[in-house]
Parts: structure tokens; sequence; C-alpha cells
């Protein structure tokens, strides 16, 4: 979701609090279960379901759950195991639970901005929604509902999806989830959540995955198979784009909101985003039939055609290139080595600004192994190449470790544009490749060349054709978004 503090300068809001600060940022993950009926409870099934999804998100968690006066909500601020103790989860006797992780796109971050968001009526009926992804209609709706007098209690475009979800409840949920996709446009996967049945709904363009599962007879929904392999359930489908479904006491429905099946669909753009498969999605997450991992490997091993510099070792940059590294050392019949040690206790390191401290971060975070790289023409992978500070510092680390050359490699196109469905992506001057020839941008990060797999790699290791990802940050073709059936906003 977006934060529409519109007043905010994006420079002020530099994030310091993170491990990943240097990346590009997805803004949330989502894990639902609904009429649960196993040994343990609902709520814990929902903890270990948000703790797969801990990247997606790790600003703040959340869960909404039946209790006797209707839905309540728990959240809080940093990660999912800070937020829920063992006593919270036993205490929440619900048998359906909504559950989010978020990352804000704005530095400041707020509790009432954390998700699920929950809307009360006077007659206390409630609504619980929790979304991935941002409106691209934020500004009109935000000043349209506030010339009707609408109060906002949080600086989320989630609140505006959640305020017209609450003004047609009570046409019944889907007909309300219905109506509320033909208002807001751009990029969610959500789950919403009334006082007896939970709706899933992925927007027409299907830029953010979510897929449904079973478990001992309940449903369950999230952003990754990988979540759903983390409490044990099946795994059912992806929702497609355009499609809601309703769980209720009497089963299962489902419409998708779009005209024409998945053909016309891939005339019009089905725009899941590819950068799920680079960079975001678990590598042993399957999204829309395709194992994260499979692609990443292959984009490495289809890119060794490009590379042409006489390598003795391929490094992958910990941990974020092990995949593509993978499939490029297979391809290329190079050794590959673990020449860069990672250390794993740092979690969310306080990383100041100044350039000083980043550099140490980065020293704190790496170290190469000196017997393995000194006197050696190294390749270092990674999956993507964003500011490039760390690849910066990296090379710098294997240099001082007698490394005799450093070619990096990079498993996906110079990333150059904004994303406006749903990533936290630096702005356009702070990316390395911006402006700047592939020779100049070697200079700047000080390393021997830059290789870059081509989109044509991506596509193909995906066996996509162009029409059926967005590829807005290599590209910027941004989507057309597909408009819904019957409905005008
Ligand atoms: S612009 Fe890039 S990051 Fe954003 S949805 Fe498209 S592919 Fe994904």
């Amino acid at each position: 979701m977006l934060n529409f503090n519109f007043m905010e300068s994006r420079n002020d809001l530099e994030p310091v609090y993170s491990s990943r600060s240097f990346s590009p940022r997805e803004k949330c993950g989502i894990f639902a279960v609904y009429n649960y009926r196993g040994t343990d409870n609902a709520a814990l099934a929902t903890y270990l379901g948000l703790m797969a999804l801990q990247h997606r998100g790790q600003e703040s968690a959340g869960m909404a759950f039946y209790d006797e006066k209707g839905i309540a909500h728990i959240k809080g601020m940093g990660l999912v195991e800070h937020t829920f103790s063992n006593d919270m989860l036993q205490a929440i006797k619900s048998d359906t639970v909504l559950g989010h992780v978020r990352y804000s796109t704005t530095g400041a971050s707020y509790l009432a901005n954390a998700q699920p968001l929950l809307a009360r009526s006077v007659d206390q009926s409630g609504l619980a929604l929790a979304h991935n992804g941002n409106l691209t209609n934020t500004r009109r709706l935000y000043d349209r509902l506030l010339g009707e007098g609408h109060i906002f209690h949080s600086t989320s475009d989630t609140e505006i999806m959640l305020s017209y979800l609450s003004r047609f409840k009570r046409q019944g949920l889907l007909k309300a989830v219905q109506a509320t996709m033909g208002i807001v446009e751009g990029a969610y996967a959500a789950v919403v959540l009334d006082d007896t049945q939970m709706a899933a709904f992925r927007d027409p363009n299907g830029f953010r995955p979510l897929v449904m599962g079973r478990l001992n007879g309940a449903y369950i929904f999230a952003s990754e198979t990988a979540a759903l392999d983390a409490v044990g359930a099946n795994f059912i489908r992806d929702l497609e784009p355009g499609e809601i479904i309703v769980v209720s006491p009497d089963g299962l429905t489902s419409l998708n909101v779009c005209s024409g099946g998945r053909e016309d669909r891939e005339k019009t753009g089905l725009s899941l985003c590819i950068f799920e498969y680079v960079y975001f999605s678990r590598p042993d997450s399957v999204l829309d039939g395709k194992s994260v991992y499979e692609v990443r490997k292959k984009v490495g091993s289809l890119m060794a055609g490009n590379i042409s510099h006489k390598l003795d070792l391929i490094i992958p940059s910990p941990d974020s290139g092990v995949t593509a590294a993978i499939g490029l050392a297979e391809s290329l019949k190079l050794r590959l080595d673990w020449a860069v040690h990672r250390n794993p206790y740092l979690g969310r390191t306080f990383i100041g600004p100044s350039r000083g401290e980043r550099e140490q971060a980065v020293r704190l975070k790496f170290n190469p192994i000196k017997t393995l790289v000194k006197g050696k023409k190294v390749a270092v992978v990674d999956d993507s190449l964003v500011r490039g500070t760390t690849a910066r510092l990296l090379s710098g680390l294997l240099r001082e470790a007698g490394a005799e050359e450093i070619h990096l490699l990079i498993a996906s196109p110079p990333y150059r544009y904004p994303c406006y469905y749903g990533i936290d992506i630096p702005l356009a001057e702070d990316l390395a490749s911006t402006n700047r020839e592939i020779e100049q941008l070697a200079s700047a990060i000080k390393v021997d060349s830059i290789t870059f797999a081509g989109l044509n790699h991506l596509y193909d290791a995906l066996g996509e054709n162009k029409n059926n990802l967005c590829d807005a940050c290599f590209t910027g073709n941004y989507p057309k978004l597909v408009e819904i059936r019957g409905m005008v906003s």
C-alpha cells in the first residue's frame, strides 16, 4: 500500500532502519485462514504463515480475528515475532484470522498504517482489510472522499479501499468487493473479512500474487506458496487477475470482474510483476505455475552466453545472487564458491545515512574468504542492480582480499524506472543505471566489467510472452490498466 501524505518529500524520508535499505522493497505480505479446524489454533497458523512472508514486509505486523464482540485486531511495529507472544496467540480463539506484514513506502511509519485496517459501523458490524500493492488513482479518490466528509485515520491508500468496501457492504461482501474494484485502480492483492465471510481479490492486471490453499478443511489465502508450505497447507491455485473469491459458511463463490477469458486477457494485459521472479518472492515459491528458483537459475544459465571474460571463480552475492550463480556456473562449467561470508545475525541493523556508516555496515555484514579469492579473476553474481551501493562496497572488500579482477554479473536488465504498483524503488537519480553507459557504471562501482541479463533472458526463462508480465522498471513500458466490466469510477 501507498502512503498518501502528499506534503511529504521522499528525500526527507529516506528509511534508515533496514538491513536491506539499499534495495527495492516489497510492500506487503498477506496470510489469511478461514474456518480452521486443526489441533493448533488459527492464530498460530497465521503467525507461521506471516513468518514465512517476513521478507515482504518487516515494519509492522497484524492480525484481525473474531472475538465475542465481532472483529478485533492486534497490530504492532516490527517483526512478526516481536509483535505476537505465545500468550497472545493462545488467547485468540477465532477459527478465522487475517494476517499482514507491511513495509511502508515512505520512511515514517505509524501504527495507524499497520494492517489489517479495521472499520466498524454504528451497528458494530466490522470489516478488516489487508492489502498488498499500490492504488494508482489515490489522489483523486482521496480528494473525493475528503470532499464527502470522510475523516481519514491513517495515511495509507488501503483506507480508501476500506472506505469503499464499507460503503457498499450492505449489498453483501461479493458485491461490495466488485463495486470497490470498479472504483480503485492500480495494483492490489487483498483479503477482506466481514462478520461471517472472507473475500480474497486480485486486481484485473494481476500485478501482485495471491494464492489459495486448503488445510484441515480451512481455506488459506497467501501472497506466496512458500507460506502455504510453512503451515503444511495444500496449494489449490493462484487467484486469477480480476477474480474475487468469497468463502462463507455456505462454501466458496468465485467471480471474475474482467470481460473475456485468459486469452482475451493476454491481449489486454496480464501484468504480474516480473520483479517478483527476479528478487522479491522466495525461491521456494511458485508464482502463476512457475518455480521462482527454476526461473532464476535459468536466467543465470541463459546469460552465460554473454560472458566473454576468462574467469576462475563464480561468487554469489549473499544471498540474493545464489540461484542465478548456480545456473551460470553450471553453464560456464566454472567453480562456484561461497567466497563471501554473510553474517546471519545482524537482523535489522541500524544503518545511518552517511557513506561511512553504510560502509561500516557492509563490512560488518560481508567478509570475503581471502584464500579463495586471492589472485583470482572472480565473477560476483547478483539478481539485480539498484543503487549499486552494496556491489561497490563488496568489490572494494574483494580487492582488499586480493582478487585480481572483479566482474559483476547481474541476472536482470538495468533497473531504470520507478514502480507505481507496490514496490518501493529509490528515486531515478539514485538508481545506479540511470543515465550511465555500462563502462561508466563499471567505473562507478569499481569493477572491471558489468554484464546484465537481457529482458529476453527473463522471458525465455519464464516461457512467457511480453504481454503477460509487467517489466516497466526495466523498460518504462507501464501496463495499461485493465477496465472492469460494467464499472465506472
Ligand atoms: S514496475 Fe517493476 S517492480 Fe513495479 S510491478 Fe512492474 S515489474 Fe514489478
